[in-house]
């Protein structure tokens, strides 16, 4: 069957280098791509939100599954389009992606459906929101309503500094529509988790633990970024962690959302927040994450493929998904500013020796090739990923790699797995 990816990071190298394993697969396209997935599957020149290009391409092409990377094309209804058309697609509907591309949909959702979150309340306008801050004190959340890219949260440590976001999201145009609402929420501590489930909108299969790192800088220092690697497993998912994340956060969306009259078929992440073994739902994104795509793809044993299919035709009776036992570890490297500004261009070299290292991979996110050379073309750039026996032996094989790469200005955590020895 031929299989088209439409995204072009890291978490879409990963998902193309999955699906090319499938014996069930003989062509795969990707669209846009990198020049990591031009090695295993056809780039196409058209961008993740041109939803009606890639319609086009899919019909006349004969593609028998779509797989849909990016929260940018299911908000735009890319799911929606292609069913209307009788396409296979992988992917919520434009209606379930509310889930991730509105935070205020998202924590209505929670409350009436008695998903553990913060407490919280919307706004669109400034003196009621300026007034439930002072009411509240900080340390609070400020967050934009809209997709932001990661960069609509703000983790206020004073009221002054919260009540300069609320400023800037509602009367400025820094977010353009996305910040015309804001949700203000309760600041909760406690050690963050990825929590993925697969689901046909009825039954749900939960994939392997993860932990992202979403702070520029070692110890979690420095603004967030879209995150700085990954781990499988997550030991801070315990047993009694992932049953309440099965029952009282996954299944309850996932009904919740039925329930709504917009059933959610795909990926759901459920960024959580854990302290002391008890549960709070931060987010949902409608996607995998990048990175945690990374490793937990390394980590499936599976065919990934009858498993995106049977969500894409609505029933996943009778799967079940098989992981390998070894661990796996994400490393991103940057580009030098990222998340600010950075430059483009630069040439990376030892990609190839990395690549050799036992059990590891590099998937390609924001890089170009120019001249037979690859450059950085990013923020986030690489994502070397590995498998090891022990979470230990997965870090020390990513580092082993990663030191085998640069490029000028090259930047990346050193800690990245950390959290999961320290346990
Ligand atoms: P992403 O782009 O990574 O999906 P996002 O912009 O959708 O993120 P959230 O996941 O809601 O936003 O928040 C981003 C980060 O801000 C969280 O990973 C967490 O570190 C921090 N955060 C969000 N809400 C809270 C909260 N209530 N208490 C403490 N920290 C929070």
């Amino acid at each position: 069957m031929k299989v088209l990816v439409v995204g072009g990071g890291g978490r879409e190298h990963a998902l193309v280098w999955k699906i090319a394993q499938s014996p069930l697969v003989t062509t795969v396209f990707c669209a846009p791509g990198n020049p990591g997935t031009a090695g295993l599957a056809t780039n196409l020149p058209i961008a993740v939100d041109e939803i009606d290009k890639l319609l086009g391409f899919a019909k006349k092409e004969g593609i028998d599954l779509t797989v849909v990377g990016p929260e940018l094309p299911l908000s735009l209804g890319i799911v929606d389009l292609f069913q209307e058309y009788g396409l296979t697609v992988f992917g919520p509907s434009r209606a379930a992606a509310r889930i991730e591309a509105s935070k205020a949909f998202s924590k209505d959702l929670m409350k009436k459906y008695g998903i553990p979150t913060a407490a919280y309340d919307v706004f669109t306008e400034i003196d009621p929101a300026l007034a439930f801050i002072r009411a509240t004190g900080a340390p609070i959340v400020v967050k934009a309503d809209g997709l932001a890219a990661g960069k609509g949260v703000v983790v206020a440590r004073t009221e002054e500094e919260a009540e300069e976001a609320v400023r800037e999201m509602l009367s400025g145009n820094a977010f353009g529509s996305a910040g015309s609402r804001v949700v203000i929420e309760e600041f909760l501590e406690g050690e963050e988790a990825s929590f993925l489930a697969i689901t046909d909108g009825k039954q749900v299969i939960p994939l392997a633990s993860a932990q992202d790192h979403k702070a520029i800088f070692d110890n979690d220092q420095g603004p967030n970024t879209g995150g700085m690697g990954a781990y499988s497993p997550a030991p801070v998912v315990t047993p009694d962690v992932h049953a309440v994340a099965m029952a009282e956060v996954v299944q309850r969306a996932v009904d919740g959302m039925a329930a709504e009259g917009c059933p959610y078929r795909g990926i759901l992440y459920a960024g959580l927040m854990v302290k002391d073994g008890r549960v709070k739902t931060l987010e949902f994104n409608a996607r995998f994450g990048d990175p945690e795509c990374q490793p937990l793809l390394m980590r499936m044993q599976s065919d990934i493929v009858p498993l995106l299919l049977a969500v894409a035709e609505g029933d996943l009776s009778g799967k079940e998904i098989q992981w390998h036992d070894q661990a796996a570890v994400c490393v991103v490297m940057a580009a030098e500013g990222y998340p600010g500004d950075y430059p483009k261009g630069d040439v990376i070299t030892g990609i190839e020796a990395a690549n050799a290292g036992e059990g590891t991979t590099v998937f390609h996110a924001g890089t170009a090739e120019r001249d037979g050379a690859i450059v950085t073309n990013g923020g986030r750039v690489l994502g070397v990923t590995a498998l090891g026996d022990t979470v230990a032996e997965a870090i020390q094989r990513a580092y082993r790699a990663v030191d085998l790469i640069s490029w000028r200005g090259e930047q990346h955590r050193g800690d990245i797995g950390q959290k999961a020895l320290n346990r």
